[in-house]
């Protein structure tokens, strides 16, 4: 079932377009489904689940942390995590790059961005976002590579707001690469889609669909 379901959303992403697999509250064995269905990146949004499954499962998967990350709890997935999208101000950045030196490693992230018109979501302005790519403490760090940037449209039905919103991120995704980024090949991942809202994410732009419920079932 988890198969068939990676089968057919495959060819409706394409080749083009990296799907991360959310596989939060879901046990190892329907991850071990999927990966036996040759899928390789999962996204989870706890620290400890995320943390726990890695350590049971195959070490190559691609482990992207996706929900909104508390900077005390950096340290626990810096060892391994491949990429991380919710990243939403300096200060976690600024520990993520600490943690990640430890390791002598290099995190890619990316920058999310507040696009949804509810204010429960989290995220950065453009303002904001300048301001820190502007700072020198930006510059400074060197065990972060900025990958891109990450949205979450607004939960609901006016599929011309999600739109709107998805578009507005391209925009923001475009001027960033242009201004900051313009030599710069990891500045590529434009991190926007579920599965409710894919199709329409990706017609706008986006690189990186994060996807649970369609491949997994509902929670
Ligand atoms: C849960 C989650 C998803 C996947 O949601 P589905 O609707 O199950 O596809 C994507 N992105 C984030 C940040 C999530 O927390």
């Amino acid at each position: 079932m988890i198969c068939t379901q990676l089968q057919i959303l495959r060819k409706k992403i394409g080749g083009d377009v990296t799907l991360v697999a959310v596989s939060k509250t879901k046990p190892n064995a329907a991850i071990l489904e999927a990966y036996a269905c040759g899928q390789r990146i999962f996204g989870e949004n706890k620290v400890q689940e995320m943390t726990e499954k890695a350590e049971a499962l195959p070490k190559d998967i691609e482990w992207h942390m996706i929900g909104h990350l508390q900077t005390n709890k950096v340290k626990y997935i810096a060892p391994y995590v491949s990429v991380i999208h919710g990243v939403d101000s300096f200060k976690l950045l600024a520990e993520i790059n600490k943690e990640a030196k430890k390791h002598q490693r290099v995190i890619p992230c990316l920058l999310q961005f507040h696009i949804a018109q509810e204010d429960s979501k989290f995220g950065l302005s453009l303002d904001e976002c300048c301001a820190m790519l502007d700072s020198d403490e930006f510059l400074a760090l060197e065990n972060v590579t900025i990958c891109g940037l990450m949205g979450m449209a607004s939960f609901v039905d006016d599929k011309a707001q999600i739109r709107m919103e998805f578009r507005s991120l391209f925009d923001y995704f475009m001027q960033i690469k242009h201004t900051y980024f313009r030599l710069n090949d990891d500045f590529r991942h434009l991190s926007m889609g579920m599965s409710g809202d894919f199709e329409i994410a990706i017609d706008e732009g986006s690189t990186m669909v994060r996807i649970g419920s369609t491949i997994f079932g509902e929670r």
